[in-house]
């Protein structure tokens, strides 16, 4: 079985990857680290460019802070499953094994003992345990050497995400041929996934469909709830875009027109959205971005509804750093990517949520969803 025979082999040039595998290497070692250990996921897919999966058998990248050439520890039989990698065009070490020879071992065996090392997050604890007992020496997360890299999107990680941007734009653009009256947030969603297919994405990585009460449940997804007359619906959907940049944006809609109290809240939340929006530049810290947007909701009675953080990151992981959410200090820098979307929840009632992703940029930042943010009324009949 390959893991990867329906997957995309779209990547960059090979220049980018050993570009970056150059500069994981120098971060580490001023991390006082010796290697860094990097199996299947979304580090290994920045460093390398392969979609390989995590299974039973260990593949992990070995890059060591010396500089010299990396390696992959793979299993014989996942050879295939490397093919759609950098791993060729950047002539990096392979070195396979087979069923009966310990893939621990041979990691080990590359590095002095005792060696400083460091893991990605997504490491299985099957591999990580008995890894971390061969090496003599427990290792630590990746994750602050590598946030390094991954925060800061190069021009062709922006474009991607433009694209991705645009891609979900056009679904929420024909929203109205899906969210009607009667019909369920299931049956809603299933035409959302086949639009954000259509409209350019390798496949939808989520979809959020929260129709009146269910609105107020930020992660709510969908359900058999059938959508009524006067129902306000927070749809908030993406997925990925070769290769491997995710959109993620969020919208409300109205099934006819919305009482003057909603709209007078929503139009409190659209402010607090464009407030965060307009605060971003280089050296601001994320928190204060939370704030900008907290600080209004918070001013109008509307502190309490709004229930998580501002955004998050966002790159080949929907979810990455840097949060921007209250205690985060880190400051902007140009060329950061994370979403701003704010949200008010009324338990029982309902909710909404206006969502972009912005880059960082020399003196602000650029929306990649351009889609209008006010409260959508849909036609009722
Ligand atoms: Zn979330
Ligand atoms: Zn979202
Ligand atoms: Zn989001």
């Amino acid at each position: 079985m390959s893991s990867d025979s329906q997957q995309s082999a779209a990547r960059f040039p090979s220049e980018i990857y050993s570009s970056r595998l150059a500069r994981a290497a120098e971060y580490a070692g001023q991390a006082g680290l010796d290697a860094l250990l990097i199996s299947p996921g979304p580090d290994l897919r920045y460093l390398v460019g392969s979609q390989a999966s995590s299974f039973e058998r260990l593949i992990c990248l070995v890059v060591a802070a010396d500089g010299s050439t990396p390696t992959v520890v793979v299993p014989r039989l996942e050879l295939a499953a490397l093919q759609p990698s950098a791993v060729t065009e950047l002539g990096l070490r392979v070195t396979d094994w087979v069923d009966g020879v310990s893939p621990y071992d041979i990691v080990a065996g590359m590095l002095p003992s005792g060696a400083a090392t460091a893991v990605d997050d997504a490491m299985p604890a099957l591999h990580f345990v008995p890894l971390a007992d061969k090496l003599g020496r427990t290792p630590v997360l990746a994750t602050e050497v590598l946030r390094r890299l991954r925060m800061l999107k190069d021009d062709s990680e922006i474009a991607a995400l433009r694209r991705a941007g645009q891609a979900i734009d056009r679904v929420h653009a024909r929203m109205g041929e899906f969210l009607k009256v009667g019909r369920t947030e299931a049956a809603v969603a299933a035409d959302i996934g086949d639009a954000i297919v259509a409209e350019g994405h390798t496949e939808a990585a989520f979809i959020i469909v929260g129709s009146g009460p269910h609105g107020a449940d930020p992660h709510h997804e969908v359900s058999d709830r059938v959508i009524e007359v006067g129902d306000v619906v927070v749809i908030d959907i993406g997925g990925p875009v070769d290769p491997g940049y995710n959109s993620d944006s969020t919208r409300t809609y109205v099934l006819g027109e919305p009482s003057s109290e909603i709209a007078a809240q929503y139009a409190v939340l659209e402010r607090a959205q464009q407030a965060a929006v307009d605060a971003v530049a280089p050296g601001v810290t994320a928190e204060a971005i939370d704030a900008a947007a907290r600080d209004i909701l918070v001013a109008e009675g509307l502190g309490e509804a709004f229930l998580h953080r501002t955004g998050h990151g966002i790159g080949l992981s929907v979810h990455e750093e840097p949060y921007i959410v209250a205690g985060n200090d880190i400051e902007l820098v140009d060329g950061m990517a994370f979403s701003i979307e704010p949200g008010i929840y009324f338990r029982g009632h309902w909710g909404a949520r206006i969502e972009d992703i912005v880059i960082v940029t020399a003196d602000g930042c650029e929306s990649v969803n351009q889609r209008p943010h006010g409260l959508v009324s849909l036609p009722i009949d």
